[in-house]
């Protein structure tokens, strides 16, 4: 027997909807182009948190040390990175409290003093009533999760940054796919189009295993991520093999868009470091489609937002 729906489950179901919209459009792509998921990481880490049944508020010094390692880990390549701004800057969301926030000192332009925060370890954390909705629905906080991930992360990179924040990547309620990336639908042909313009094979290393019916362990990877507002076209995509696809997405290699040559960033090392990577340094794409070659922008993009050596690819 199915249990009766109550206008309580209804009332729940309508405030759990809205909770995630709220996250869902948490204002961070600058104009659609430069990354900052420094609100997302925030969110996440502050999800994970409360999962763990830890307090609703966090000192600054915590949050500092947390996100200056997720930011480092999972954010653009960038000089100085900066905590404190998702600290304060999420409170404009609705999403997050900062019970003293009268007492920080802001700089001409509303500069938020970094050095304050530490000294002070102010206090930040979900309103109450989102952290008790998270604390009384674990779904409800996972799936915010994964659409916080979906939106800003590549698909290559979902399991990592769950782990990251405490969350097993393993656990996500069913149905989320739909709800991942916001509005915006996937071109179900992009995959199939993408892989073969480059005749099945990996543009880096023209990798291209198959069973008599299939092609194994080739993505179609998007060069501008689809959070970014990449677009589902062959001009945005390129055939890499699974390891290549990960190296790409955590901007181990960038392609320039001059010759189509592949760049790896000076800090790779380790073993497998020259099998998979060195070797093709400086060397034009072994595999390139006929037409719909790699689009500059996107490459560009790709460059700026997420290779680790933006300078040398200059
Ligand atoms: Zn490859």
């Amino acid at each position: 027997m199915t249990p009766k729906t109550t206008d309580n489950d209804l009332a729940a179901f309508r405030a759990g909807a809205n909770l995630r919209s709220r996250f869902e459009t948490l204002t961070v792509w600058k104009n659609k182009n430069q990354r900052a998921p420094h609100k997302p990481l925030l969110a996440l880490w502050a999800i994970g948190r409360c999962l763990r049944g830890e307090d609703r508020l966090a000192g600054y010094r915590a949050v500092d040390e947390d996100l200056r390692k997720l930011l480092k880990e999972f954010g653009p390549p960038r000089k100085s990175l900066h905590p404190e701004l998702p600290f304060w800057h999420l409170q404009s969301d609705g999403v997050w409290e900062i019970p003293d926030r009268d007492r920080i000192p802001l700089g001409k332009g509303g500069g938020v003093p970094r050095k304050f925060l530490m000294e002070q370890d102010i206090a930040g954390g979900f309103p109450y009533p989102i952290y008790q909705a998270f604390r009384n629905s674990p779904v409800l906080a996972i799936e915010t999760a994964h659409v916080l991930v979906a939106a800003h992360f590549p698909d290559t990179r979902r399991g990592e940054v769950l782990a990251a924040v405490g969350l097993d990547p393993e656990i996500g309620p069913d149905g989320l796919a739909a709800a991942a990336g916001g509005s915006r639908t996937r071109d179900p042909r992009f995959r199939e189009n993408v892989l073969a313009a480059y005749h099945h094979r990996c543009a880096v290393c023209s990798f291209a295993i198959r069973l008599p019916d299939k092609v194994l362990a080739l993505d179609a990877a998007h060069i501008r991520w689809h959070g970014a507002n990449g677009p589902d076209e062959v001009g945005n995509g390129m055939a890499l093999c699974v390891m290549h696809h990960k190296l790409f997405d955590t901007g181990a290699f960038t392609v320039v868009p001059d010759d189509l040559t592949v760049i790896v960033a000076r800090s790779v090392s380790g073993s497998g470091s020259k099998r998979w990577l060195g070797r093709f340094d400086r060397r034009p794409l072994r595999v390139r489609p006929e037409r719909d070659l790699p689009e500059a922008t996107h490459l560009k993009w790709h460059t700026s937002e997420v290779f680790r050596d933006p300078d040398i690819a200059a």
